[in-house]
Formats: C-alpha cells, sequence, structure tokens
C-alpha cells in the first residue's frame, strides 16, 4: 500500500469521494509539482463563479498534532489522517478540500517534521509564503503542554511565518492576517486567559526578535496580525466535549453574522475565485524558485491571464452572435434593426466581461476592456459601413423607381415628382443610418449620406435632360404639324413674297414653340445651360422640319407639277379663268412664250430661300448649333439652297418639254377646228 493510502476510514472509499463534493485535491505534490487540476476542482466545488465570495484557511503546526483531524471535524473536509495504529506518514505536499456547506477552501499541509530531520525545512518555508499569500486565516494548532516552550518546534514554525510575511506583505500594511491559536488536549487546569497570556507574550517576543530589513523596523506584530485563541478539550479522553466544542468552534467559520466569525473583509486576498489556481500556481512557481515573492506582480499577472481569457470567453460568443449576419450584409443586404443587435451584442460582451474582470487589478481590468473595445467595433464597423453603402444602394433605387412611377401619369409636375423622390429617398437613408449606429464609437454616417446626395443629384440631372428632350420632341411635332399647311399654300401659290410668308410663318411658330419650352423648363429647375442648349436644339430641329416639308413640296415630280399647273393657268385659261378654244387668227406662239417665260421665271424664285423684304430674313448662327447636337454638320447656309443652277436647268428643260406638248396639243386643235 503506497504511503497515502493508508487505513484512514476517510480514506477507504477513495474512488466514490472523487465524485462528491468533499473531493480532495493535492494542489502541490511530493515531487513539488502544482497540480493542473485546481481550477476544474474549482469549478467542480461550485466556487468558480462566486468572486470574492469566498474564504481560504490554511493550517500550520508540527507533525502529528492533529491538525488533519481538527480540519476534517471543522469543515467537513478529508483529509489524511495518520493512522494511530501503525503511525504511518501520509503523502507529503500540500492538499485543498472545501468545506462542507460553505464556500471555503481549506489547505491541509503534510510534511515530516522538518525540525527534527533538518531537511524540510525548506519545504516548510516555501509552504508558509504559500499557505500565507492566499490565506484570511491560519489555524496554528499546538498541544497545550506545548504552550509556553520558547524554543518548541512551533516556534520555528512561527518564526517563518512571521519572516516570511514581511517579506511579502512588509510594505502593504492594509493586508491583514488572523493567527487563530487552536490549544489541543486543553484540560483546563489553566484557563484559556493565561494560556493566551503567555502565547501573546511569546509572539511579541518572536516578533521583536526576527530580522526587520530597515524600512520596516518599527513595523509591530500587529500592523499584520490579528491574534485569536481557542482551546479543544481531549479528544480521546472526553470525546462528547470534544466533539460539542468543535461544533462551536465551526460556527464560527460557518456563519457570517456572527461577530465573532473568523472572517473579516481585510483579511480577504482579494483574488476572485475564478483566478485562485492561475495566481497559487504563480506564486508557487515564484516560490519554487526561490525568488522574492512579488504579490503585487503576482496579481497583475493573474489580472493579465484572468482579463485576457474572460475577455476571449465574451469576444466568442460575441463572434458566435455577429457572424450569422456578415454574410446578408456582403451580399448587399440591407439588415433590418442591426444597429440594435449591434448594440446588444456589444453591451453583453462588455457586460460579461466587466462583471467577471472588474473584481481583477483595476489598471489591468481597464487596460484589457479598452483592447475587448477595440476589438468588438473593429468586428461591427465592417458591418455598419456595408449596411451604409447597402441602404445608399437600396435608397437610390427606390429613388429612381418613385420617379419612373410618377412620369408614368400623363399630366405631372416633373420637379415635384423629383423633389419629393429625393425627400422620401434622403429620409429613408438617414433613418437607417441611425439605426445602424453604435454609441461611444467614432463611426459616422455624413460622408455616406452627402456620396447618396451626389448620386440622387446625378439621376436628377439625368432624368431631367430625358424629360427636356421629351419635351423638345414633343414640340417639334407641333411645330410640325403648325407650319405644314401654311408652307403647302405658300410654296403652291409661289407669290413673290413666298418666302417673307413663310419665314414669317416660321419664325412666329417658333416663337411659340421656344416660350412653350421656357415656361416648362422653369418648372424643371433646368438650368441656364441645359436652357441655351435645349433652345438651341429646338431652333435647328425647327428649321430642319421646315426644310423637310420644303423638300417634300419641291421634288421633281411636286415641282414639275406646279410648274405646269403654273404654266396651264396661264396658257389653257383667259385671264377671266375660262378655257380658252383657239381659232387660227388667235396668237397661240405669243401667248406660249409668255405663259412659259413667266413659269420659267419662277425656277429661280424656288431654288433659293430669299425674301424680298430682308428684314424677313432669318438665321441660325453656326455656334448655338454646335450646342444643339454632335450629329452631322449642319451648315445653315447650304439649307438656303432648295436646288443648285444646274438642277435648275434640268428642271427647266423638263419643263420646257411639257410645255412644248401643251403648245402641240394647241396647236393640233387649231387644225382640226379649221379641218372641220
Ligand atoms: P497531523 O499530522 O497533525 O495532521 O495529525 P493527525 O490529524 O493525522 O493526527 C495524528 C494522530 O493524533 C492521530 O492518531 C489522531 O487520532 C490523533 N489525534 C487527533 N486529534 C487528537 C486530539 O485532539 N488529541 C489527541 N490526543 N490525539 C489526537
Ligand atoms: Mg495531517
Amino acid at each position: 500500500m503506497p504511503p497515502g493510502l493508508n487505513g484512514h476510514a476517510g480514506r477507504a472509499d477513495a474512488a466514490s469521494s472523487k465524485t462528491s463534493n468533499h473531493e480532495r485535491v493535492q494542489v502541490i505534490d511530493d515531487e513539488k509539482q502544482f497540480t493542473t487540476e485546481l481550477t476544474s476542482q474549482i469549478q467542480h466545488w461550485g466556487l468558480r463563479d462566486v468572486g470574492f465570495d469566498y474564504d481560504i484557511v490554511a493550517v500550520f503546526g508540527s507533525q502529528s498534532t492533529g491538525k488533519s483531524t481538527l480540519l476534517n471535524r471543522l469543515f467537513g473536509t478529508s483529509f489524511d489522517v495518520m493512522d494511530e495504529a501503525r503511525r504511518q506518514q501520509t503523502t507529503k505536499g500540500i492538499w485543498m478540500c472545501k468545506g462542507k456547506d460553505m464556500n471555503v477552501m481549506v489547505m491541509d499541509v503534510e510534511g515530516t517534521d522538518g525540525r527534527e530531520r533538518g531537511e524540510d525545512q525548506d519545504f516548510e518555508r516555501k509552504s508558509a509564503l504559500f499557505s500565507l499569500a492566499s490565506s484570511e486565516v491560519l489555524l496554528v494548532n499546538m498541544w497545550e503542554h506545548q504552550v509556553g516552550l520558547y524554543n518548541g518546534a512551533n516556534m520555528g514554525l512561527l518564526k517563518t511565518v512571521f519572516e516570511v510575511n514581511l517579506g511579502i506583505f512588509g510594505k502593504s500594511a492594509n493586508q491583514r492576517t488572523l493567527l487563530l491559536f487552536v490549544i489541543r488536549d486543553h484540560t483546563g487546569h489553566t484557563p484559556l486567559a493565561n494560556l493566551q497570556a503567555t502565547l501573546a507574550a511569546d509572539m511579541q517576543r518572536l516578533w521583536d526578535s526576527i530580522s526587520k530589513p530597515p524600512e520596516l523596523q518599527d513595523r509591530q506584530l500587529s500592523d499584520y496580525f490579528d491574534l485569536d485563541f481557542a482551546t479543544l478539550p481531549h479528544k480521546i479522553l472526553v470525546p462528547e466535549k470534544f466533539e460539542a466544542e468543535i461544533q462551536q468552534l465551526r460556527k464560527r467559520f460557518s456563519d457570517k453574522s456572527r461577530s465573532d466569525c473568523v472572517f473579516k473583509p481585510a483579511y480577504h486576498k482579494g483574488i476572485p475565485a475564478d483566478g485562485v489556481a492561475f495566481y497559487m500556481e504563480g506564486v508557487w512557481e515564484q516560490v519554487q524558485s526561490n525568488k522574492d515573492l512579488d504579490l503585487p506582480t503576482q496579481q497583475e499577472l493573474l489580472a493579465q491571464f484572468r482579463c485576457d481569457e474572460i475577455a476571449t470567453a465574451a469576444l466568442s460568443e460575441f463572434n458566435e452572435q455577429a457572424k450569422p449576419q456578415r454574410r446578408p450584409i456582403e451580399a448587399g443586404k440591407v439588415v433590418d434593426g442591426l444597429g440594435g443587435m449591434m448594440r446588444a451584442w456589444r453591451s453583453g460582451a462588455l457586460t460579461r466581461y466587466d462583471r467577471d474582470a472588474s473584481r481583477y487589478h483595476k489598471g489591468v481590468y481597464k487596460r484589457k476592456r479598452d483592447d475587448l473595445l477595440a476589438v468588438l467595433d473593429s468586428t461591427l464597423s465592417p458591418l455598419f459601413q456595408g449596411q451604409l453603402k447597402n441602404l445608399a444602394k437600396q435608397s437610390l433605387v427606390a429613388f429612381k423607381r418613385d420617379i419612373l412611377n410618377g412620369l408614368k401619369g400623363d399630366s405631372y409636375d416633373f420637379a415635384e415628382i423629383v423633389g419629393a423622390a429625393r425627400k422620401k429617398c434622403e429620409a429613408s437613408f438617414l433613418e437607417g443610418a441611425k439605426e445602424a449606429l453604435v454609441e461611444d464609437t467614432d463611426w459616422s454616417y455624413e460622408e455616406d449620406a452627402s456620396l447618396l446626395s451626389e448620386e440622387v443629384q446625378l439621376v436628377a440631372d439625368q432624368c431631367r435632360k430625358d424629360e427636356t428632350k421629351k419635351m423638345v420632341n414633343v414640340i417639334e411635332r407641333n411645330f410640325k404639324r403648325q407650319v405644314a399647311e401654311p408652307v403647302e399654300v405658300y410654296l403652291g401659290k409661289a407669290a413673290p413674297t413666298m418666302w417673307d410668308d413663310i419665314l414669317k410663318t416660321f419664325k412666329s411658330t417658333l416663337a411659340k414653340a421656344e416660350s412653350s419650352y421656357l415656361s416648362k423648363a422653369q418648372s424643371f429647375n433646368c438650368t441656364e445651360e441645359e436652357n441655351t442648349t435645349a433652345l438651341a436644339s429646338i431652333r435647328k430641329r425647327t428649321w430642319v422640319v421646315l426644310r423637310a416639308k420644303i423638300d417634300e413640296q419641291t421634288s421633281d415630280t411636286a415641282f414639275l407639277t406646279k410648274l405646269r399647273s403654273h404654266f396651264e393657268e396661264r396658257f389653257r385659261y383667259d385671264e377671266a379663268g375660262v378655257p380658252r378654244v383657239w381659232r387660227p387668227e388667235d396668237d397661240i406662239d405669243g401667248a406660249f412664250k409668255k405663259a412659259k417665260d413667266e413659269t420659267l421665271d419662277l425656277i429661280p424664285r424656288y431654288s433659293k430661300i430669299k425674301p424680298v423684304d430682308p428684314a424677313n430674313n432669318y438665321t441660325i448662327d453656326s455656334g448655338s448649333v454646335d450646342l444643339a447636337s454632335g450629329d452631322d454638320e449642319f451648315d445653315f447656309a447650304s439649307t438656303l439652297i432648295i436646288f443648285t443652277d444646274i438642277k435648275a436647268i434640268d428642271l427647266s428643260n423638263r419643263f420646257r418639254k411639257d410645255a412644248d406638248a401643251y403648245y402641240v396639243e394647241a396647236k393640233r386643235s387649231t387644225v382640226s377646228s379649221v379641218a372641220q
């Protein structure tokens, strides 16, 4: 049987005790190694999340003075007790149990009696350091007959405790520890008061005897320790009394409402329960390597480690929450209520972090909180930016749709439609952007809002241009209708003032077209430049319309028909409009020549747009033509020519042939009438 498994009844069923609430953990084993299981054990005990709401107790005293027995009776723990029959050693090291029905971590030290063996004073000192760095109460266990033995083993231990304490807490005078002397096998012959006085005097002597660093020369025992005393009767001789007094003493540990409760806030070492394992391990490492135990550094290291752990846990939950929204945002969707969600995830993570981490070193806690916040915000920021981008896109699409819908009707006010759509678009963007904003960040949506305004303006401008084009087309169509008939009439009559009349009609119709454009353009908020362009376009296109009408009326066939009918009117009808019947004595040749010459005279009149009165001239200056459109070159001067000289000769030749035919027909008709 290994030494640790001697015949103590409490250990007989070690396997089942593993699962009970009284499980032990060997914090430091006989190889002086720190356990890897303390964290899980603390969690298993249900102490992990209690914050500062727990206490730690350790015990000192020579070997086999009933320390483990005392602890087991007081706290319901299951530390090894030496087997009376075999006097066998228990396993060396430091053990920990949780007090039954109380948030107390109890530490028991097992070791050979270093004083006697000489070999293990080192372990004794190290375990003293270790216990002091974390415990609120040190139970100093001794037999009644050891009281007053100033040179006994106990005094050596206590001297160690005092020295070690100066090393650890020397400068921080607000860190106190309770030394609770438990005097065992108290017979009652010497009252507690006397024992107490003896011990107190011994402690004072001991304190005075230890060597203190110069800066701590004046420090008193009472600056660091409170002393308290208790007695217990003989366990074997008066077991019932022993048990009854143990139960009384237990109340001082379990009932915090009692005024004589041993746990006072001033004794707490300020390590949150979830950090105890890491802290103790750090303390042990330093103790092991014989470094000065620098508790502030240990506490800061602990804070860094735990704050990181807590932040990581908070962050991973946060990431789980944020992750599902990343894809829709990247896919261009506007996620409804994103801002609310982001605020909830963010404050959730911070609340979790604050709850657990704020118990640690304030500076570290704050620094790590800033780090955490930076990571949270850097995760949320792309979501915010994406949401803004998607909002802007969505608002712009809605803007375009609203305008198109508005322009579907027959009568509408373009400027009003654009204005209302713009208002709606910008309002919906702002509403979404404000929702997505998270307070206490340097985020803003102003830039996106102004970019959206610019895009809206571009779309509005394009729509206005399209709308203006549409309007110019309508104006052109109306113009065409209005000038068609007068031009036909004037060109048909071929009066000497034909061009004057046509140009006057053109100008007055154009003036109407221009003013109709301007009156509408005003409500569109068209720019000066757009108006100039549109008017130039109107001027050019109406001129082209006029010219097309003239071309239609002066095509070869149409023109020859006109000449023919002109000639006929003069040759085949008399001045009264009565058809002529040619007689032989009639001057057919003279009449033919007159009619023909008069008709031929018309050809140059048609060949060029040239009013008689120069005031009726019309021109388009080439600069404005360039504005009108980029299409084929438009040379106004050339549009004044209806047909060229060569074309005029060709037309007159063709007309002559027609006229000759009339002449022959006239001649024939006289011959036939003579023949009758
Ligand atoms: P430890 O080595 O200080 O932890 O002492 P243990 O608790 O293992 O006890 C050592 C021996 O002392 C055991 O045989 C116990 O039965 C015995 N013992 C425990 N408590 C008392 C007590 O109050 N009085 C006496 N006389 N013996 C005790
Ligand atoms: Mg023991």
